[in-house]
């Protein structure tokens, strides 16, 4: 593979584990300029062979369960243990003025100070698929670093855990006992994406309440999935990021469901097919900058956007016509 000179050092500098220069690639791969989406692609071909030795882990759940500190102790004991940890995270509403970034390492500051730990917020601005298709292209780079553990943290709302759950191996949903929405998760279908769910702040006096939550989920896991078409169980802990209680039990989880998943063949099957989903996820996001960029269509955009505000046009038939203008 002939790279271009000019992304010599860089990817040196990747294979190498120097921090500087990933973070330079990350930047380089969350920018939306031409050109560097050009150097971008160039350099994500030219790390694709020393990728996917990493465990992709997603880690959702909603704001104040408690992600950023399970992140940081379970990071800091994988740490321990010789691994390598990246942090990575996908929410589309967050933005620089809102403070609580996903990933930020002033939340994990422990961990953010560990040698073998990168934490990387989540890339600020645009669609859904565009943040998406920047941590899928982030994961990447950070295996080609030599990170072995790649965690990707999500808020357990809207669409964003769908987009986490098919670029990882493992989804860990992360649950509050007696918060009142089991069954609304359970509507939802997050459910049917978790390979474990875990209470958590499952310490003090919090406990009991926990142990019930946890055989209330195992219940309703059993009749939604005793066993899914690759063969997992999925499991119900307890668990704390303050006491790092049910972290040893999460992390044999993962390495059992991972041994599973090679021995069956899935574990290759769902990286062929996130492949796909990022290609699939490029033709999204490509199509609908050509389709702001054609110049009759941005003609027509603002009135057409205006018209459904306010109710003169249905969706439908300005979806419609934006796509005839487009097409024609
Ligand atoms: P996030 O918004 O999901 O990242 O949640 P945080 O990790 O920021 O935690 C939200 C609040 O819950 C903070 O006040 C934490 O101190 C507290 N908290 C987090 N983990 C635990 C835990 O395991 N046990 C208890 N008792 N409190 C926790």
């Amino acid at each position: 593979m002939n790279t271009p000179t000019h992304l010599a050092p860089l990817l040196d500098g990747i294979l190498e584990n120097d921090r500087a220069a990933l973070g330079r690639a990350i930047t380089l791969v969350e920018s939306n300029a031409p050109d560097d989406r050009q150097n971008a692609q160039q350099l994500l071909t030219a790390l694709l062979p020393s990728s996917g030795g990493a465990h992709r882990i997603g880690i959702s759940g909603v704001p104040g369960v408690g992600k950023s500190t399970f992140i940081e102790t379970f990071g800091l004991q994988l740490v321990e243990g010789g691994h390598r940890v990246a942090v990575l995270a996908v929410d589309p509403s967050s933005s620089v003025s809102k403070g609580s970034i996903l990933g930020d390492k002033t939340r994990m500051e422990k961990l953010g100070a560990s040698d073998d730990a990168f934490i990387r917020p989540s890339p600020t601005g645009g669609s859904l698929g565009g943040v998406a298709r920047k941590t899928r292209e982030a994961i990447l780079v950070c295996e080609a670093a030599g990170y072995d553990v790649v965690l990707v943290e999500t808020v357990g709302v809207g669409q964003s855990e769908t987009a986490v759950a098919e670029m990882v191996d493992f989804f860990l949903l992360l649950k509050l006992a007696g918060a009142g929405d089991e069954l609304q998760g359970i509507k939802r279908g997050i459910l049917e994406l978790a390979d474990l769910i875990a209470i958590n702040k499952a310490d003090g006096n919090n406990l009991p309440a926990a142990e019930l939550a946890r055989a209330e989920f195992e219940r309703a896991l059993q009749i939604l999935r005793p066993e899914d078409e690759n063969g997992w169980t999925p499991k119900v802990v307890t668990s704390s990021g303050q006491t790092g209680a049910g972290l040893d039990e999460i992390w044999a989880a993962i390495n059992e469901h991972h041994e599973l998943l090679s021995a069956n063949g899935e574990l290759e099957k769902r990286r062929k097919q996130q492949l796909l989903g990022w290609m699939w996820s490029l033709v999204d996001e490509g199509l609908r900058a050509a389709v702001r960029a054609h110049p009759k269509v941005a003609d027509t955009l603002a009135s057409l956007e205006e018209a459904v505000l306010e109710g003169e046009t249905t969706p439908t038939s300005a979806a419609e016509k934006i796509l005839s203008t487009f097409k024609s």
